[in-house]
């Protein structure tokens, strides 16, 4: 019994660590990635890949809990900043490293969804910046109180038990590099539950519905809304002179959180991105890709999601024991993270839901 209990709470902190602490620095199971950064700059939290001339992509290893990446674009005169970390102090982080690649200021974050870890840097930014998101980013920011659904929820109810765990292996620890380790994690994630739970949900200062164009000097940034599917808002930044299309979570390198799909218009949404011309693609979380058949082979497991998960249902399965059992193993040589059987319970817990709206229709 205690081994399982055991077993269980490492489950559950190493789920809680994938989906919150470690989202940005887990690239390295992301499918058919890049390879190693040719040239990367490493500052105290971020590290910035080079990926053209006067655009980065930021990812993070450290303990702080920092959430998606940042595809950092530089202009003539200010910079332009997608996606603004999991806490304030993370969006600070970000700046302070940042120093390390430019000196010009960020005049524009996009906010390309409005989950927490995209979005929870916003309050640190001043009235010089605008921060830009599609509209329903600011209505779901300020009407749907974000700080009391997923998958914020999940992720602040997971901390103490984080803590409690590494409060817990630190007292059983004797070797003095792994009790460092412990205690700077221990440290981070304290730091970080502190941070969540003086959080002001913020919108963004200015939005759009279908594009918008920034001319930044020489630099084009398109914002595009290429339909509903990951959330009902979601924004794809496109440089059409440098083929580079930045995401969000639209589109990760590795299988994307489920909680607020719309699961066949997300995969008709991803066709749309499909037709840009881009020869890069810089996600939201994971590593940068350059082929479009990862994207078809992501339409292919929501597609498959779909069919299992509905014949489940059909054989009376709660959304729990269907998301334990339905068998996406097929997809294991794309999204290696696929170890066994099963799915994200918070995704198949909306597919239900989504499957009833359906039927209302
Ligand atoms: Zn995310």
């Amino acid at each position: 019994m205690k081994a399982t209990a055991r077993s269980i709470l490492f489950i559950l902190v190493l789920s809680a660590f994938a989906c919150f602490s470690r989202e940005a620095g887990a690239g390295a199971q992301g499918g058919s990635g890049s390879a190693a950064a040719s040239s990367t700059i490493s500052g105290k939290v971020y590290q910035f890949e080079k990926i053209a001339d006067g655009v980065y992509y930021a990812t993070s290893s450290s303990p702080m809990a920092t959430g998606g990446n940042h595809p950092i674009i530089i202009n003539d005169r200010d910079v332009l900043l997608v996606d603004d970390g999991t806490t304030p102090a993370a969006a600070r982080a970000l700046l302070q490293d940042m120093k390390l690649i430019t000196d010009k200021p960020v005049r524009w974050v996009v906010n390309t969804h409005f989950h927490y870890d995209h979005t929870d840097g916003n309050s640190v930014f001043g009235p010089e910046v605008e921060i830009i998101g599609h509209e329903y980013v600011r209505h779901a920011i300020a009407d749907l109180d974000v700080t009391h659904r997923e998958p914020f929820k999940n992720a602040i109810s997971n901390m103490p038990v984080q803590i409690e765990s590494l409060k817990k292996q630190l007292g059983e620890a004797k070797d003095p590099a792994q009790r460092a380790t412990l205690e700077k994690q221990l440290a981070a994630t304290q730091a970080d539950l502190e941070e969540l739970k003086a959080l002001k949900p913020t919108p963004p200062t200015m939005t759009y519905s279908s594009k918008m164009t920034l001319f930044r000097g020489q630099r084009e940034i398109q914002l595009l809304f290429l339909g509903r599917g990951h959330t009902q808002g979601d924004t794809v930044v496109f440089l059409p002179k440098e083929r580079i299309v930045c995401t969000g979570d639209l589109m990760e390198s590795r299988l994307a959180y489920m909680g607020d799909a719309l699961f066949d218009e997300w995969v008709t949404t991803l066709d749309a991105l499909k037709e840009l011309d881009f020869g890069t693609v810089l996600p939201g979380h994971g590593v940068p890709f350059h082929e479009k058949s990862l994207i078809t082979a992501y339409q292919s497991y929501l597609k498959d999601l779909v069919v299992k998960v509905a014949e489940l249902r059909k054989q009376g399965l709660s959304a729990e024991e269907t998301a334990q059992k339905v068998d996406m193993t097929s997809h294991k040589s794309d999204f290696p993270q696929i170890q066994g059987p099963g799915a994200d319970l918070r995704g198949v817990r909306r597919m239900y839901e989504w499957m009833d709206e359906r039927a209302r229709r």
